[in-house]
């Protein structure tokens, strides 16, 4: 593996951060710092230019207004679809999933997305509250995601894109699927932080930011027992 800092961005925490989402960011770092890795981390404002010369770049959720002008300001900066280009990891969370797609809908105005995933949100006939689980794609290796979902938008999926989940309790993207994927982009309903709770989620994005097939195992006995703790309450009907 090689030395070189794994760089990663935490795009516009002023505007796109709720239920605990900087989380991600401290779980991908100190899993890569854990390998030998060294760790850049860069929290970038919404009223500074995005840099396009790191691995792994993350967005989290947000309420509506904030979502908009995060999407406006990402578009208009340029930074994450140069980074895309570049072939950079990105992981969207929630409201930071959404405004990946083409369009979604704020405050009832119908919003332009980054076009960088082939999906587009509207409303649903209800907000989305309270765990969210489901069957990861079996290609991407990973056990079922455990998280939990906060959120007015649906998202309909088109033929770029191949949903990350098949939804076993709560909401997710329509009730059936959750989240999306390609390439190296990926985004999904589920906070939680969701990379607290899906330790081996974390270990794909790593994967793909160091170009490598395996990292070594680490001591996850406190994700998992988090994990099960969930399952039981969602099997239980105590969500
Ligand atoms: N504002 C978006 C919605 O309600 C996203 C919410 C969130 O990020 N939790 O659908």
């Amino acid at each position: 593996m090689s030395t070189e800092s794994l760089r990663i961005v935490w795009i516009y925490p002023d505007l796109l951060s709720t239920y605990g989402d900087r989380g991600n960011l401290l779980i991908l770092a100190r899993r890569a710092m854990q390998r030998g890795v060294p760790v850049e981390v860069a929290e970038v404002r919404s009223d500074h230019p995005l840099p396009h010369s790191a691995d792994i770049y993350l967005i989290g959720g947000g309420e509506d207004g904030p979502q908009a002008l995060g999407a406006q300001r990402l578009l208009a900066d340029g930074g994450l679809h140069r980074a895309v280009a570049r072939g950079s990891v990105v992981f969207g969370v929630c409201a930071g999933y959404q405004l990946l797609g083409t369009s979604f809908f704020a405050k009832g105005a119908k919003c332009a997305g980054l076009e960088l995933l082939d999906l587009q949100s509207d409303r649903g006939p209800s907000r989305a509250v309270g765990e969210l689980a489901g069957d990861i794609d079996p290609r991407l290796g990973v056990p079922q995601l455990s998280g939990f979902e906060n959120h007015g938008g649906r998202t309909h999926l088109g033929p770029g894109v191949s949903p990350l989940a098949r939804v076993t309790a709560g909401v997710g993207n329509d009730g059936t699927y959750e989240g999306a994927w390609r390439g190296k982009l990926l985004g999904t309903y589920a906070h939680g932080p969701a990379l607290a709770r899906n330790p081996a989620l974390a270990d794909l994005l790593l994967r793909w930011a160091l170009g490598v097939n395996n990292l070594p195992p680490l001591n996850d006995t406190w994700a998992e027992r988090l994990r099960s703790e969930r399952k039981t309450a969602v099997a239980a009907g105590r969500p």
